[in-house]
C-alpha cells in the first residue's frame, strides 16, 4: 500500500526543574543557595531520508515523544538535557499543523528542521539570591516542550508529471525513457503508486519524471484513484499530457484531454496553470486522419504536440528533448514556505478561556488575564510551591512567552491582576 498522508502527534520534552538547595559543609553554618538548573527537553526534528518513499510507517506509530530534561541538583549541578528525537521522512514531505492547517516545513532539502522545540530548564535557586533575599527558597520549574498534532503529506519532487486517462500508456512511456520499471498491463489502474523515473538526456542533463496514475473524470471529487495522487502533480514544473490517439478503447482523445484538464483545474489553480506538452501515444495503431485531427486541435491551443508510440519507442526522443528544453526555461521545483502562526488574540491551550492581553506603560508590563484572578487571590509569595504553581500557569498560558516576545528584561516589573513582581528569566 502506498501511503502519502498521515496524522501524527509530536511532543518535545519539557525542561527539567531548577532546584532549591543550600551549600552545606562542615563548620559552615549557613551556606548560600546552590540549587542547579534543569536540563533542556529534547527537540523533535525532521529530516529527509531517501531510503523512505512512503509515509506507511506513520500509520503504525502515531506518537513521537522526546525526553524531558533532568532536574538540577545541589552544588550548582545542571540537569542533563534530553537527546533530540529525530524523525526520518521521505523527501518531499510537507508538514502541517493539524489545528491551523498552516505549513510548518517542507522537508525537501538536506537540512534537518526543528518542528517542536524542547522546553528550557528552570533556573535553580543559586540565581535568586539578592541583597534583600539571601535565602531564596524557590527555584523555577522547567518550561514545557512544544506539542503539536501534525499532518504529513508527501508531495513528490518531480520536474515532470505524466497525466492522462488509465491505459493511455503513461507507465509504458516512463519505462522506455527512464530506468523506472512500473507495472504495465492492459487494464485500468495497474499503477497504484506514483513512480518516479530519472530521464538521463546526456551526462550532465537529466530530469525527474513522475507517472501519476489513475486520473479520471471526477478525480478531484475522489473518484478512481486520481484524487489521492493529484497532490503529487502540485510540485511539477511541466505536465506531459498523454493521450491515446488511436482511441483504441472507444474514447475520443479530445474528449479525454478536456476532461483531464477540467479535473486538474478543479483540484488546483496552480496545477491548471502549469505548462503542458501533449504526447499523442499509440500512434502505431492510429489512422493518419486521427493524428491530423488531434494535432490541429492541440496546436490551435498553442501547445506543443508530439506523436509517439511508447510501446515501440518511436518518437520519444524528440519528446524528451522538448521537455528538457522547456524545463530550462521554467523555475525550479516548487518548495512550500513555512507559514507563520496567525497573530493575536493569543489563546492558551489549557482548560477554559485563557485569553489575555499585555500592554506596556512606563516600562511596566500590565497583564490583563481574567482567568488569573482566582489564582492571584490564593498565591502565597512566601511559599515556594505556591509560587511555583503561579509560575507554571504563567508559562503554560503563554504569558511568559508573550512577555519575552515583547522584549521584557531581567528585573522589569510585571503586573498581573494588580500584583507586581520582578521578571526573572
Ligand atoms: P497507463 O495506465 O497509462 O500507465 O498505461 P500502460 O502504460 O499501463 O499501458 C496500457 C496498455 O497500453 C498496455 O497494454 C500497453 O502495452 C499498451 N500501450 C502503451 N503504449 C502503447 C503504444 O504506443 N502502442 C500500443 N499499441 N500499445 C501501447
Ligand atoms: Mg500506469
Amino acid at each position: 500500500m502506498f501511503v502519502d498522508q498521515a496524522k501524527i502527534r509530536v511532543e518535545a520534552g519539557d525542561g527539567g526543574d531548577g532546584v532549591v538547595s543550600f551549600h552545606r559543609e562542615k563548620y559552615v553554618a549557613a551556606g548560600g543557595p546552590d540549587g542547579g538548573d534543569g536540563g533542556k527537553g529534547g527537540d523533535v526534528i525532521f529530516i529527509a531520508d531517501d531510503h523512505f518513499s512512503s509515509l506507511i510507517d506513520f500509520r503504525f506509530q502515531r506518537k513521537y515523544v522526546a525526553g524531558r530534561g533532568e532536574n538540577g541538583a545541589a552544588k550548582r549541578c545542571t540537569g542533563k538535557s534530553a537527546p533530540d528525537l529525530v524523525i526520518k521522512v521521505p523527501r518531499g514531505t510537507v508538514i502541517r499543523e493539524a489545528k491551523s492547517g498552516r505549513i510548518m516545513a517542507d522537508i525537501s532539502g538536506d537540512e534537518p528542521v526543528i518542528i517542536a522545540k524542547g522546553g528550557r530548564g528552570g533556573k535553580g535557586n543559586q540565581h535568586f539570591a539578592t541583597s534583600t533575599r539571601q535565602v531564596p527558597r524557590f527555584a523555577k520549574p522547567g518550561y514545557p516542550g512544544e506539542k503539536f498534532d501534525l499532518i504529513l503529506e508527501l508531495k513528490l519532487l518531480a520536474d515532470v508529471g505524466l497525466v492522462g486517462f488509465p491505459n493511455v500508456g503513461k507507465s509504458t512511456l516512463i519505462s522506455v525513457v527512464s530506468a523506472a520499471k512500473p507495472k504495465i498491463a492492459n487494464y485500468h489502474f495497474t499503477t497504484l503508486t506514483p513512480v518516479l523515473g530519472v530521464v538521463r538526456v546526456s551526462a550532465e542533463k537529466s530530469f525527474v519524471m513522475a507517472d501519476i496514475p489513475g486520473l479520471i473524470e471526477g478525480a478531484a471529487d475522489g473518484a478512481g484513484l486520481g484524487h489521492a495522487f493529484l497532490r503529487h502533480v502540485e510540485r511539477c514544473r511541466l505536465i506531459v499530457h498523454v493521450l491515446d490517439v488511436s482511441g483504441c478503447e472507444g474514447r475520443d482523445p479530445i474528449d479525454d484531454f478536456e476532461k483531464i484538464n477540467a479535473e486538474l483545474e478543479r483540484f488546483s489553480e496552480s496545477i491548471a496553470a502549469c505548462p503542458q506538452i501533449v504526447a499523442a501515444n499509440k500512434a502505431d495503431m492510429a489512422e493518419e486522419e486521427q493524428i491530423r485531427r488531434l494535432r490541429a486541435y492541440v496546436e490551435e491551443r498553442g501547445l506543443p504536440f508530439f506523436v509517439i508510440s511508447a510501446a515501440t519507442n518511436q518518437g520519444t526522443e524528440p519528446l524528451v528533448y522538448a521537455v528538457l528544453q522547456k524545463l530550462e526555461t521554467l523555475p525550479p521545483v516548487k518548495r512550500f514556505e513555512p507559514e507563520a502562526l496567525p497573530e493575536e488574540p493569543m489563546l492558551g491551550d489549557g482548560e477554559g478561556d485563557r485569553r489575555f492581553t499585555i500592554t506596556v506603560e512606563n516600562g511596566v508590563y500590565y497583564v490583563d488575564a481574567p482567568f488569573m484572578e482566582p489564582i492571584m487571590r490564593t498565591v502565597n509569595p512566601d511559599d515556594w510551591s505556591s509560587l511555583q504553581y503561579f509560575e507554571r500557569v504563567l508559562i503554560s498560558s503563554g504569558i511568559i512567552k508573550k512577555l519575552e516576545e515583547m522584549g521584557v528584561q531581567e528585573g522589569d516589573t510585571v503586573s498581573v491582576g494588580g500584583v507586581e513582581f520582578d521578571y526573572v528569566s
